[in-house]
């Protein structure tokens, strides 16, 4: 990964804005074709970004597939499906008072996009916006994390010769190159990452009264009681926190429970992680590793705070922590503290629903709450009592493949939502047409003045 010169900065976000004040992105053609290549890339250098993302992240072919590669292809065809009616003007109706009129809204492309992706799912959180963007006809920056370089190295590569470069371009680098960005102006700025940077996007954008949207993170509670097989409950916990090591914005990032609830799920997790990733999971290519030392050392701290049910081992050497979760874990523990981001689930204890929720309501709006009970009226409390970006009943993180649920933070897990249609509609003015014709009607005669007695009492 070689970072783009800070000084061509300026020249090509000014190159894109030439390009679509000139009307390249406009065309649904244009739109399809750039689409289609995207997918047709995607599919051909499969192995070439499944390489990557192992050598940034130990991730396994079948999880890049599943997680990234394949999330991308599905949301390039979904978008290809519906593309002629998101982009088709819709007749609105119309007050009697505004009659004979017609009214209509026209989505229209922004401009210039600019996409800020992180590391942790390198390559489907620099192109999932970027297929919004297109979809919607805007020109756009892509800016992949540094913090994954062969992935955002192979981005850098492969998007020029397979996109319009006139309209497409990919800046690498860090802080410094992402700072030029941001003192650029832009139609639409789309960042996914931590809050802190997502504070100093904000800031940058007010200055040029950007849009933005703002992906985050935080700590996404899990809540098991006894009315459910904790068997299940247990393997799909399992499932969401430890893909990806754990590296998950919507992974659940602790559970909630009796003391007597999670005195029998925590076997039950020891078994679900034997049987997701064997008994040796840092040897298990199907399990990832930590990003980087920065990141393993933050984890390595947090091993301390409670009793390891299971794992609890790590190498240093090749970033492997093994899928680890802690009990006896203290509310003000610094594993508690901050979103994880890694292999560790803590179990803490509650004494009830009540301080279940008081809990979570004390704590940080979440990007997603992940609630299991067969109980209704406990699913309803959760619905009604709490705020979160997503809610899943029965099952963790898989809302987010659903082209039809919004996806996106509420409060310090973020503002906007995407996927499906609301990738399009995020890059998209929806413009107000209203057309009347010139002949006079009503309208002169009750709104116009002169204001007489006899219009007053109309
Ligand atoms: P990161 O460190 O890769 O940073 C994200 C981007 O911000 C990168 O492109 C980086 O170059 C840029 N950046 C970093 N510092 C900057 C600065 N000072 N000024 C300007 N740009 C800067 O990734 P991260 O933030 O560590 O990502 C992890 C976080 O992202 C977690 O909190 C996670 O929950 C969240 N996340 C959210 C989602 C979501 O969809 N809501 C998805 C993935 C990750």
């Amino acid at each position: 990964m070689s970072f783009t010169a800070v000084d061509r900065i300026p020249g090509i976000v000014a190159g894109l804005r030439y390009s679509f004040a000139h009307g390249v992105t406009w065309p649904e053609q244009w739109r399809r074709e750039q689409l289609t290549r995207l997918r047709d890339v995607l599919i051909e250098r499969g192995s070439d970004f499944e390489r990557a993302l192992f050598a940034d992240l130990g991730k396994s072919g079948t999880e890049a597939q599943l997680t990234e590669i394949g999330f991308l292809v599905s949301e390039i065809d979904h978008a290809l499906q519906n593309l002629a009616r998101w982009m088709r003007p819709r007749r609105v109706g119309l007050p009697l008072a505004l009659q004979p009129a017609a009214g209509r809204i026209i989505p229209e492309p922004l401009g210039v996009a600019l996409v800020i992706a992180p590391w942790n799912y390198p390559l489907m959180l620099a192109l999932s916006p970027v297929i919004g963007a297109i979809a919607a006809g805007n020109a756009v920056v892509i800016k992949p994390s540094e913090l994954a370089p062969e992935t955002a190295g192979l981005i850098a590569r492969i998007i020029p010769d397979a996109l319009d470069t006139r309209a497409v371009a990919v800046i690498e680098g860090g802080v410094e190159e992402t700072t030029a960005l941001l003192s650029e102006r832009f139609d639409h700025i789309f960042y996914t990452g931590n809050g802190k940077v997502g504070r100093i996007v904000a800031h940058a954008a007010a200055d040029t009264l950007t849009p933005v949207t703002l992906e985050l993170g935080g700590k996404s509670p899990a809540y098991v009681d006894e009315s459910v097989p904790l068997t299940e409950v247990a393997k799909r916990l399992a499932w969401g926190k430890f893909m990806n090591a754990g590296q998950t914005c919507v992974a659940p990032d602790y559970v909630l429970g009796t003391a007597a609830v999670l005195g029998r799920l925590a076997p039950l997790l020891a078994d679900a992680v034997h049987e997701l990733y064997g008994s040796a999971p840092r040897d298990n290519p199907d399990f990832g590793r930590v990003v980087n030392r920065a990141q393993f050392d933050r984890l390595v701290g947090y091993l301390s705070d409670g009793a390891a049910v299971v794992g609890g081992g790590y190498d240093a050497d090749s970033l492997h922590m093994d899928p680890t979760v802690l009990t006896g874990v203290p509310r003000d523990s610094r594993v508690m503290q901050e979103e994880i981001f890694g292999p560790i689930l803590p179990l803490i204890d509650v004494a009830d629903l009540d301080d279940a929720l008081d809990w979570v309501n004390a704590g940080e709006k979440p990007l997603a709450a992940y609630v299991f009970s067969d109980d209704s009226a406990v699913r309803r409390r959760w619905e009604r009592e709490t705020s979160s970006g997503a809610l899943g009943f029965g099952v963790p993180v898989m809302h987010l493949t659903a082209p039809e649920l919004p996806f996106g933070g509420v409060g310090e897990s973020g503002m906007g939502a995407y996927h499906g249609e609301l990738s399009f509609r995020v890059f998209s003015h929806d413009k107000a047409v209203l057309s009347k014709p010139l002949r006079p009607d009503t309208l002169a005669a009750t709104v116009m003045p002169p204001f007489t007695a006899a219009k007053d009492g109309l």
